[in-house]
């Protein structure tokens, strides 16, 4: 049911950002308040026992269910961001493109060691940036108990990818 609307919801960007992707663009889930909320609520019906102690959403996409997660688990919600964004003490974790590198940024205070952190972004494609990101929270003592998408790209075998992290994976559509 849910999974019917965000598919309807989206829409396919071909040639974006360069040609030969067909980007999946979510904005319009977010002119939808019902589907928004139905999205949070979704997540939190299949981890509300999970015993999670706080949400990392990655930049900058993963901001915007990340937080209305975190809100709704009642547990803090920590940005991953991109390098130079953050303005406190960071770690940071360079990580493979497919041309190139990128870097990812955590506050040093984002969490303490031996919590129990969801990943979410809000679409899962290779799954270079969450496992990035699970390194970097591991690196820094939190233990990655499970992901969140909004949408997945299954033929990108992205789940395959972050199961050895966690088998704890949720993507509402497929
Ligand atoms: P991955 O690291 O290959 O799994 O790519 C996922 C990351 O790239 C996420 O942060 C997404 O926001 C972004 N991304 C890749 N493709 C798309 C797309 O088609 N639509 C929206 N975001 C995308």
């Amino acid at each position: 049911m849910i999974a019917q609307k965000i598919k309807q919801a989206i829409r396919d960007i071909p040639d974006f950002p360069k040609a030969g992707i067909v980007f999946k663009d979510i904005t319009p889930i977010l002119k939808d308040a019902e589907l928004c909320v139905g999205i949070t609520d979704a997540f939190v019906e299949q981890l509300k026992d999970k015993h999670i102690d706080a949400v990392a959403g990655v930049e900058s996409r993963g901001f915007l269910f990340g937080l209305t997660l975190a809100n709704k688990l009642g547990v803090p919600f920590v940005p991953v961001r991109k390098a130079g964004k953050l303005p406190y003490t960071v770690k940071q974790k360079v990580y493979d493109l497919e041309y190139g590198t990128a870097t990812i940024e955590l506050h040093t205070d984002a969490f303490e060691p031996g919590a129990r952190i969801l990943i979410h972004d809000d679409l899962l494609a290779t799954g270079g940036t969450v496992s990035a990101a699970s390194e970097l929270i591991q690196e820094m003592g939190g233990e990655v108990v499970g992901f969140t998408f909004v949408v997945g790209l299954g033929f990108l075998n992205g789940r395959e990818r972050i199961a050895p992290v966690s088998d704890n994976i949720i993507v509402l559509a497929e």
